[in-house]
């Protein structure tokens, strides 16, 4: 065993219980939501701050990479160890140190899930904005460091806007402290920032100081469907560039909606070819007419096929059915699916999509392109079989020209997901050779020996 010593060394800090070096144990670690796998050499559980610097001090010894990891949903193979090393395992670091809904803040540990953070948040009458769709499974910590987001980000912004500060440790094992309670602060580099939606290349977070909301009076919730998608996204422009924003602003391509179809509970018009889902929400004495309003723009002077509006949350729930449905039944019918989350300006959506659908008709693949429309964030799902190599060839060609498309339009090669391994080939199309030189200067202040994910790096 190349690392003996290590793994005693480790076992010592953590406990035997809370050192794991069984192959088994390490395959469980081994992967995420990306279709990448690879074992790490040993996974250790800390449960404070303290292990965790004694960790980084023996890695630095040994120069061995660490890999941080959450709860394994990041979707683009950021915790994938494949230059093997410690994974650190953030599950006994759970804590809620403080709520302090007077001064709308609260500090967390890096391992609690964003569900338990948010039904902790409730009694307080407060919630947390980032929402992604795995709440109940990912972390504080994946949330900040891949920068989430989720519908709510139409309205509220992504995890950036809404952190106040960090502590984390650096490669080298020193404990930093960024940010304050205050919602104001000029203090120095905005280090807090820095570290969000840096895939834990930068620092290991150990602790969160979140800045929180109370949660609104009301939400109501529409469904408008439209003939085509150029009426549809005409309806997002019109939106976004109103005073009332939804609080969620969802769109389904046709592609989308042939799949959902045929199941009559959802109740999609045959003829629909581009599906809206909404939240608004307010207080209870502006619901009424905020909804009004964006009632109108859906509504379009008559021209959407559909529209209905739910004002509980049982009603509500039907509404968002289609949505939460269809993620499953992609990956049911096409596992290998590839499932990028482009985004560009909402303006730019219409050119967008149609683009994506030619390539569709081009290359002959399905391609199926929902999401958070809102912010022209879209998730284009490819659904391909692995095992038909043209298949695969090809849509390496389609997603380059998506890619490229998007960064013509303005846009970005990655909304909330990240780059992690998955799209580390690409990421120099986007920020070009010299702000990655930059970046690398970045890192290795902070990470002097390349241990904290290097696997991340080791492409550009
Ligand atoms: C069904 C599903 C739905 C999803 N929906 C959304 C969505 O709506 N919006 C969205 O943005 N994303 C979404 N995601 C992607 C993913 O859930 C998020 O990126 C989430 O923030 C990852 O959190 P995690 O705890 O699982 O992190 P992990 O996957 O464990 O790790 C992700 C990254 O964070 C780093 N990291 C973790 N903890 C720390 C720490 N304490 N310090 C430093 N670095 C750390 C890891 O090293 C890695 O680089 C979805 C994923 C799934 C599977």
């Amino acid at each position: 065993m190349p690392y003996e010593g290590l793994i005693a060394e480790l076992s010592n800090i953590v406990g035997h219980d809370n050192c794991l070096s069984d192959p088994a144990d390490l395959i469980i670690y081994g992967y995420d939501n990306s279709t990448m796998a690879a074992v790490a050499d040993v996974v250790v559980l800390p449960n404070s701050t303290t292990q965790i610097i004694d960790i980084v001090t023996i890695a630095n010894k040994y120069k061995i990479p660490i890999i941080t990891k959450g709860g394994s949903t990041n979707t683009c193979g950021a915790t994938v160890p494949t230059l093997g090393g410690i994974i650190i395992a953030t599950q006994k670091l759970n804590k809620i140190i403080r709520i302090a809904p007077n001064d709308r803040y609260a500090i967390v540990q890096p391992g609690i899930t964003n569900s338990n953070l948010q039904t902790a948040l409730k009694p307080f009458n407060m919630f947390w904005p980032p929402d992604p769709g795995s709440a109940k499974t990912c972390t504080i910590g994946g949330n900040l460091a891949c920068n989430a987001a989720g519908p709510s980000s139409v309205k509220y912004g992504v995890t950036r806007e809404h952190v106040l500060g960090l502590e984390f440790i650096t490669g080298d094992g020193q404990l930093i402290k960024a940010g304050s309670c205050t919602t104001k602060s000029v203090v120095g580099y905005d280090l807090t920032r820095l570290l969000i939606g840096s895939e834990g290349t930068l620092g290991i977070i150990t602790e969160a100081i979140l800045k929180i909301h109370p949660i609104p009076e009301a939400t109501y919730s529409i469904k408008a469907n439209y003939k085509c998608i150029n009426i549809a996204t005409e309806v997002i422009t019109r939106l976004m560039s109103q005073d009332t924003i939804p609080s969620a602003l969802e769109l389904m391509d046709a592609q989308s909606l042939n799949l959902m179809k045929k199941n009559p509970n959802l109740h999609i018009p045959s003829t629909s070819q581009a599906l809206l889902l909404i939240n608004i929400s307010s207080s209870a004495e502006h619901i009424d007419s905020d909804a009004n309003k964006i009632y109108q723009i859906l509504y379009n002077n008559g021209n959407c096929l559909d529209i209905c509006m739910a004002t509980n949350s049982y009603d509500s729930d039907k509404i968002w059915q289609a949505r939460k449905l269809l993620s499953p039944k992609l990956k049911y019918i096409a596992p290998n699916k590839i499932n990028e989350d482009v985004v560009v300006p909402v303006s730019k959506l219409p050119c967008l999509i149609r683009f994506i659908e030619k390539l569709s008709v081009k290359y002959n693949l399905p391609i199926v392109n929902f999401g958070h429309a809102g912010n022209g964030n879209i998730h284009v799902n490819i659904l391909i079989n692995n095992k038909d190599l043209k298949q695969k060839q090809d849509s390496k060609i389609c997603l380059q020209q998506i890619f490229t498309k998007v960064l013509e339009l303005n846009g970005s090669i990655s909304g909330e997901h990240g780059i992690g391994l998955v799209k580390s080939n690409y990421i120099k199309h986007e920020i070009g050779i010299k702000t990655i030189n930059l970046n690398k200067h970045i890192k290795s202040v902070f990470d002097p020996n390349n241990l904290l994910n290097p696997q991340l790096f080791a492409n550009f």
